[in-house]
């Protein structure tokens, strides 16, 4: 099983087992050692269907402190649909780490249940950009003490205008955290992203 051999913990490789995954896709085997094993940003074009929730998933996974309860990472997604889907996939990944609450956060549904869970400790937050932005203002969650950020489809969330929410965000975040950037293409607006909030980042293309 090639998934032992890309630095993954007990844990994640049970689940890996538990979900049928044969073997890492190309998107998994060229970011999972380097997310696991270097402290670094990176940008990896990619597409859906490839496999990148898991690319960035273990590894935050394997990187969040389960005994800290206080929020760790965030990664922002476009949609609702896909905040869900990228929620319950970690909660596959983790099911065998016990303690780690992924909590998806989305605009459209009861905002005080939302900060009833945060408030239980959700050290991954997976969000829409308008929801979070609206719950920062409401001090209804603290991300300044994330380590760990990621923009998933940057390019459709930038799409929909949520360049202004994006920016006001990652302002409310520490400097030394670290952002990992995926997106299917790389337009001017991307770029822009990448180079005003990433340090020096590593690129990958599958
Ligand atoms: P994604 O591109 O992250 O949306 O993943 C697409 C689908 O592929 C999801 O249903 C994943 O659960 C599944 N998947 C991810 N990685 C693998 C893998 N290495 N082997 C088989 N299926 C996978």
């Amino acid at each position: 099983n090639k998934f032992e051999q890309l630095g993954l913990n007990p844990s994640i490789l049970k689940a890996v087992e538990e979900m049928g995954f044969t073997s890492p896709s190309e998107i998994q085997e060229k970011a999972i050692p380097v997310l696991l094993n270097e402290d670094t940003d990176m940008v990896a074009l990619a597409q859906t269907g490839t496999g990148k929730t898991a690319a960035f998933g273990f590894p935050l996974i394997q990187k969040i402190n389960v005994s800290k309860k206080h929020t760790q990472a965030l990664i922002l997604s476009p949609t609702r649909e896909l905040c869900l889907q990228i929620t319950n996939e970690l909660k596959n990944y983790s099911k065998f780490e016990k303690g780690l609450n992924p909590v998806a956060i989305y605009g459209g549904a009861s905002i005080t249940d939302q900060a009833r869970q945060i408030e239980r400790g959700a050290q991954i937050i997976v969000a829409t950009p308008g929801r979070m932005q609206d719950m920062i203002n409401r001090n209804l969650v603290d991300i300044s003490k994330i380590e760990y950020c990621v923009l998933d489809e940057a390019d459709e969330m930038l799409n929909m205008g949520f360049f202004e929410d994006i920016k006001a965000i990652l302002s409310h975040t520490p400097k030394e955290k670290h952002t990992w950037l995926f997106s299917a293409t790389m337009p001017k607006e991307v770029a822009t992203i990448a180079k005003k909030f990433m340090r020096t980042p590593i690129e990958i293309t599958v």
